[in-house]
């Protein structure tokens, strides 16, 4: 069993844990990311080992026959998605906090693992109108990304309470200072 002290980010895709996680990185130096390995393509500006370690679909095979990943998932469409043991245990070993930025199933998996030593937030959007808007304006996502992307969020929303605090990404600097605060408090407990 893996030792680490775990933050997880969990909301639908679009809600704005990227634009949140990267103000904790700001705030909190103690806190360092896990990449996680997936099949997608990279997006423009995303680098590997910094963004994800993008793996082809063997590749990832071959990661989870030789049990290197924590968790794992498939979805949208195919693609798959995992948390390195390795990404864990390297930042345990500095002392550092780990920040995860994953799906709800994953996440579920992880808080179930880590308990105590895991504070799991879930992000809402504010409608799933609005999440919309965000992905449209994000600019990322195909139209058939986009609408599985939407499918999925609202079956993600019905997740909610299997984590320890919900906060709604509605203004920005105010669902910020909610998190911030939770992290604090949670970084206080060790
Ligand atoms: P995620 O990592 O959850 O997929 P992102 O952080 O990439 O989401 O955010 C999706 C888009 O929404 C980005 O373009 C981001 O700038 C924007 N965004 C994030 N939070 C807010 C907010 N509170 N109000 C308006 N736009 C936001
Ligand atoms: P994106 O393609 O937008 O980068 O990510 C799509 C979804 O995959 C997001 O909801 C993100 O949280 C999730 N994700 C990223 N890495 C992992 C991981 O290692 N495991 C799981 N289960 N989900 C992940």
């Amino acid at each position: 069993m893996i030792k680490a002290r775990t933050i997880i980010l969990v909301a639908p895709s679009g809600t704005g844990k990227t634009t949140i996680a990267q103000r904790l990185f700001q705030d909190f130096p103690q806190l360092k990311f896990s990449v996680s390995a997936t099949t997608r393509s990279p997006r423009e500006g995303e680098r590997n080992g910094v963004d994800y370690f993008f793996l082809t679909p063997s590749e990832f095979q071959s990661r989870i026959e030789e049990g290197d990943f924590v968790e794992w998932e498939e979805f949208y469409g195919g693609s798959r998605y995992g948390t390195l043991a390795s990404e864990l245990v390297k930042n345990t070993e500095k002392g550092y906090f780990t920040l995860l930025d994953v799906e709800v199933k994953g996440a579920v998996r992880l808080k179930q693992m880590f308990g105590q030593q895991c504070l799991a937030l879930f992000l809402r959007p504010p409608s799933l109108e609005i999440l919309e808007e965000r992905l449209r304006k994000r600019n990322t996502d195909s139209e058939e990304s986009l609408k599985l992307r939407l499918e999925r969020a609202e079956e993600e929303l019905s997740y909610a309470d299997h984590f320890d605090q919900t906060i709604v990404n509605d203004t920005l600097d105010v669902a910020y200072q909610e998190v911030k605060e939770a992290v604090q408090t949670f970084m206080n407990t060790f």
